[in-house]
């Protein structure tokens, strides 16, 4: 490994990393994630590992929270590792070598985990393999950031913001990727949902982390998250 802080070899390693994320929204997310922890938020959940690239500028914002104090903290990365539907054969954002050969399917969690050991992370991240709404449901850790990048469709991203967003702390951070104002940039579901969090009262932007299709926003104090029992349930669909 080359010489300089973890935190700075952390996203040379995220860079090298194939994935969907640019690196001046990563670094943003890094930014937010280092907060979370400078706060004292013991972890970060992110939906939608892929390879791991966001995942390492999230791990990189916590490296530098603690060279500069702050308590342990951990990523942990949500995933089924067998892709979007946008991510299929014959779908826009397609890589055929993260197919597995025997099964047919996709299968990028080999890469997730090499990606997180060539950068030494393995102390930092925290791989959750599974079904996202699955395991929102029965999530207990309360997080400081959670950041939502999982399935673009409509079910997936409304099932991710109904089952992580009560996840979020009072104080803590709701980040949504690939939020598009203009329908001509991008599909809808993301842009909505993040609509939503604004609209429920519960979220406000956080100012000055809004960065290309990454969205940032900060659960107001006195909003209770969890608030209702049934909130993170998959199987409600209103
Ligand atoms: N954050 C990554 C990109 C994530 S791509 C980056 O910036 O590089 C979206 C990911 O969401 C895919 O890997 C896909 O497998 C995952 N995903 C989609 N629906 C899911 C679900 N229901 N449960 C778990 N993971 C899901
Ligand atoms: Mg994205």
């Amino acid at each position: 490994m080359s010489a300089g802080a973890r935190h700075e070899r952390l996203l040379e390693a995220a860079r090298e990393t194939r994935g969907f994320m640019p690196d001046e929204e990563g670094l943003a997310l890094a930014l937010v994630a280092e907060r979370s922890t400078l706060a004292g938020f013991s972890s970060v959940v992110e939906v939608g590992s892929y390879c791991g690239r966001s995942t390492l500028y999230l791990a990189s914002g916590i490296a530098r929270a603690l060279s500069l104090g702050a308590a342990s903290a951990v990523v942990f990365s949500v995933d089924h590792h067998h892709g979007s539907e946008e991510n299929q054969a014959g779908f826009e954002h397609h890589d055929d070598t993260l197919v597995n050969r025997e099964t047919g399917r996709m299968d990028t969690l080999p890469f997730f985990r090499r990606a997180v050991e060539k950068a030494g992370a393995e102390d930092l991240v925290i791989a959750v393999v599974g079904d996202s709404p699955t395991i929102a449901a029965r999530w207990k850790a309360d997080a400081g950031l959670v950041f939502i990048d999982g399935g673009h469709g409509e079910a997936p991203a409304w099932a991710d913001y109904r089952g992580w967003a009560p996840h979020v702390c009072e104080g803590g951070w709701l980040a949504i990727h690939d939020v598009f104002a203009d329908p001509a940039d991008g599909g809808r579901p993301p842009f909505e949902i993040y609509k939503r969090a604004l609209s429920s009262g519960e979220f406000e932007e956080e100012p000055g982390a809004q960065t290309g299709s990454l969205r940032v926003l900060r659960r107001r104090s006195g909003s209770a998250s969890r608030s209702s029992p049934h909130g993170s349930d998959p199987s409600t669909n209103s």
